[in-house]
């Protein structure tokens, strides 16, 4: 176990972990919300230090990142825990495993991954993701600086639940991260998710005015989260604070975890593409074996940049992310 950073000392042997918005509040021999983080003696440890439930060269497009490095790859890992309980988890094994449970833990170190990336085809560096980052800070904040000095880049696929300060110190070495938007509502974050959607869009907006590479993801989930009102407020905010060039990833959900409702319908989730295209400029669809709402293209001249189908990608008309018509600049690479 490693000694956990951003926590604060309480009387009688408590600690305050002040990594998330969460706050835990965690007595001696107890660990916080996130089941990973737990006090010792009045000192805070991490226990998944160094320790990965999952490694895979995946294609960027998987995290999905669109618009960053398209048809490139990137070495994927990730750890257990997370500090949000989502009733719909896709990855729950892995991120609501109990101290004990899920034993598949490989013991890596940071020269290991790196050599791992630096050996594997087409790799652009390291994507912190499959269970929520912020719950492994202290190894992605230690695999981070050396990717950097390495040339490499740093991904971070997110809920986005973290406070400002860490988020700042990440800041320095991600270079592009996709956070999950899961809803407009308090109300839904409250009960589906046990967290608060302020924290959320703070990090948006935190993200945006650093300047680092932004893609967004919301899950459209049937009778959770999908009234066309709150969903046109949520692509506005969207426009408004984060701007109307921000990358969308509109998904569809199939059922998981706790959550057993009926995989959203495909005539649905058309509906609501419309309503974010006439909001934001890049709009894709994700979980759907289509080529609508899956290509990129000018928004300038009309020339299609990107064709993707399957996580294939074919890059059609781009050199250093403009486009070979008109030098508009749409893409990081
Ligand atoms: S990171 Fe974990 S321990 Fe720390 S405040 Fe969040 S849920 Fe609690």
């Amino acid at each position: 176990m490693e000694r956990a950073l951003y926590y604060e000392t309480l009387s009688d042997q408590r600690v305050r972990c002040t990594l998330c918005p969460h706050y835990c509040s965690i007595s001696q021999g107890q660990r916080g919300n996130c089941k990973v983080r737990m006090n010792r003696d009045g000192i805070l440890f991490t226990d998944v230090d160094g320790k990965y439930s999952a490694l895979n060269l995946d294609p960027i497009e998987k995290k999905p990142l669109y618009h960053f490095y398209p048809g490139s790859a990137i070495l994927s890992l990730g750890t257990k825990g997370c500090n949000l309980r989502c009733t719909f988890c896709q990855n729950h094994e892995m991120s609501q495993a109990v101290p004990g449970e899920y034993p598949y833990m490989r013991l890596l170190s940071d020269e290991e991954i790196l050599e791992m990336a630096s050996e594997s085809p087409n790799c652009i560096g390291l994507a912190y993701t499959y269970n929520e980052p912020t719950v492994f800070f202290e190894s992605m904040i230690s695999l981070a600086r050396k990717v950097k000095q390495e040339g490499l880049q740093n991904v971070m696929v997110t809920n986005g639940y973290i406070n400002s300060d860490p988020l700042d110190e990440l800041l320095e070495y991600i270079d592009a991260f996709n956070i999950d938007l899961k809803a407009f509502r308090r109300g839904f974050y409250r009960k589906y998710t046990h967290s608060q959607l302020d924290p959320v869009l703070g990090t948006l907006k935190q993200v945006r005015k650093s300047g680092k590479h932004l893609e967004v993801t919301h899950l459209l989930i049937p009778e959770l989260n999908s009234d066309a009102k709150v969903f046109e407020e949520l692509v506005a905010w969207i426009a408004g604070e984060l701007g109307s060039d921000t990358v969308f990833h509109l998904s569809r959900y199939f059922p998981a975890y706790l959550l057993l409702n009926e995989p959203t319908p495909l005539d649905l989730l058309y509906r609501f593409y419309d309503i974010a295209k006439e909001h934001l400029n890049y709009v894709y669809l994700g979980n759907v074996n289509t080529r609508f709402g899956s290509d990129t293209s000018c928004l300038h001249c009309g020339q299609t940049l990107v064709r993707r189908f399957d996580y294939r990608v074919e890059v059609t008309g781009l050199e250093k992310g403009r486009c070979t018509t008109c030098k508009n600049q749409i893409f990081v690479c």
